[in-house]
């Protein structure tokens, strides 16, 4: 088994025993990129030299004798939408081609304390807007389980680097599913935390009501250690909540006694793949088995759920964007005339996806229409989240599908935006609601692809989701499955 086959936990007790180094990781990790990001193209920007850098340093602290955190000397993938002070920072667009941030994002100084190593920036849709990688400039990410169908996206990149061991941990972004989505697709572990659990100082902002930074890993105990490392509090984050941050490593405890899980018949109905449904119901009566009861339950405003997220994230985005008009950062139209710039800056920057929601969002927000869109939209928000919180006083946790379907084919479905919007459907009530979930693998389609199991929760109610997953993982071994590429 070569370095970059191994958990992040794995390979700090490696570290800790001084069986390997940081440096011996690290240029595993980088080999594996070497061969085979010319056909998955993960990254959009590969840090070779920073990370062998931080690597050394780490090998120093080892051999000094000094203790050393989980994540010290370990190769992470850093989504291209989360600021990198001094490495360029694209979103997948060609609107940022160029930009290189000042600064470097809550989460990602928070790693640095810690000792990771940055290995490189992953591929997404431009601005986070898709769940293909089929929108970003730097071309479409594929899928390691079968290169002909898509990663999921928008983290599409730093899920498929996860799954074919182009790195050992990655983070995503999440506004309606792109953490759970594509880790899904890929047959890896992806949290979506609850609202305000993690900073989003220095992400570059979609829809700033709904994203959120989550970690993407190769199992459940990797993802407890990410999450502790980048989670809390931030003054420079208004909407992070100040509120302790639990040792998320605790929950590493196989018990279900007394868990009630519900089943929302509203996410087992039309346009669900026969072989998730059954992969995800086998799921919950394994869990079953394992101590856990099991009970169908509603979530009745399901139904509006697409429509409302499109135009609240829609509406974010058409004013988040505005700032992208050539004149602060980023890549610069032809100019003529000042009006002229912008036309060309913005026309020329931005792709169809992207420009195809600043169109919607900024008619929903204009005036006349508002009520009639932007408004109701946050009202139906408001009856979905009840939806969960009425479902939450029964129930512990909620499992569903996390995508309807395993990967799509490349292509298949880039024309129809409404096909690819239903791509969403069982994932972004949980933004909506501000809620944490998590993507866990479950099974395989009959053609090889993995199959993602989703487990919602209340509020801050991770911990349960973590122990839920980690009973599962531990009685499973679909997470241990690897690509053939
Ligand atoms: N696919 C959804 C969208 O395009 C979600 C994307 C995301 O979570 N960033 O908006």
């Amino acid at each position: 088994m070569e370095l970059c086959e191994y958990t992040c936990w794995q390979l700090h007790d490696m570290l800790k025993r001084k069986e390997v180094s940081s440096r011996e990781i690290t240029e595993s990790v980088i080999k594996r990129i070497e061969e085979v990001d010319e056909r998955t193209n993960c990254y959009i920007t590969k840090t070779f030299d920073v990370a062998l850098q931080k690597s050394h340093q780490v090998d120093d602290k080892i051999r000094r004798g000094e203790e050393i955190h989980p994540l010290s000397g370990i190769p992470i993938a850093i989504k291209d939408n989360i600021c990198t002070e001094g490495v360029r920072t694209t979103c997948g667009s060609r609107i940022l081609l160029n930009f290189i941030p000042p600064y470097d994002a809550t989460v990602v100084k928070r790693l640095k304390e810690k000792g990771a190593v940055f290995i490189g920036k992953t591929n997404m849709d431009e601005f986070a807007m898709g769940s293909s990688t089929e929108t970003s400039y730097f071309g479409i990410t594929r899928n390691p389980w079968n290169l002909e169908t898509v990663p999921g996206g928008s983290s599409g990149g730093s899920a498929a680097a996860v799954a074919a061991d182009q790195t050992i941990l990655a983070l995503g972004s999440d506004t309606g599913g792109s953490i759970r989505q594509p880790a899904s697709m890929c047959g890896v572990i992806g949290l979506k935390p609850t609202y305000g659990r993690i900073s989003r100082f220095g992400l570059i902002a979609y829809a700033s009501s709904l994203d959120q930074i989550g970690p993407i890993t190769k199992d459940v105990r990797d993802c407890t250690l990410l999450l502790n490392a980048i989670s809390g509090y931030d003054e420079q984050d208004s909407t992070s909540v100040n509120r302790e941050v639990p040792d998320y490593t605790k929950s590493l405890v196989e018990d279900l006694k007394g868990i009630k899980i519900g089943i929302p018949t509203e996410y087992f109905g039309k346009g669900l793949d026969k072989e998730v449904e059954e992969g995800v119901l086998d799921g919950v009566k394994l869990l079953c088995s394992l101590g856990a009861e099991a009970e169908e339950t509603h979530l009745p405003h399901t139904d509006y759920a697409i429509a409302s997220y499109y135009l609240i994230a829609t509406s974010e985005a058409s004013s988040n964007l505005a700032r992208y008009d050539g004149v602060g950062y980023g890549y610069r139209g032809a100019e003529e005339d000042l009006i002229d710039m912008y036309k060309h800056t913005r026309s020329s920057g931005f792709g169809a996806e992207v420009k195809r929601r600043i169109m919607l969002g900024t008619y929903s927000l204009s005036s006349g229409y508002y009520d009639a869109y932007y408004l109701k939209a946050l009202k139906v928000r408001t009856l979905i989240k009840q939806d969960f919180e009425e479902a939450f006083k029964k129930f512990d946790c909620l499992i569903t599908p996390t995508s309807p379907t395993p990967a799509f084919y490349i292509g298949e479905k880039i024309d129809d935006p409404l096909t690819m919007y239903l791509q969403d459907i069982y994932t972004i009530s949980t933004n909506l609601a501000g809620i944490p979930g998590i993507s866990i693998p479950c099974g395989f389609s009959h053609d090889g692809l993995p199959i993602g199991l989703q487990i919602l929760g209340p509020i801050f109610g991770e911990e349960k989701l973590l122990q839920i997953a980690y009973t599962f993982e531990q009685n499973t071994d679909y997470h241990q499955q690897k690509p053939k590429i």
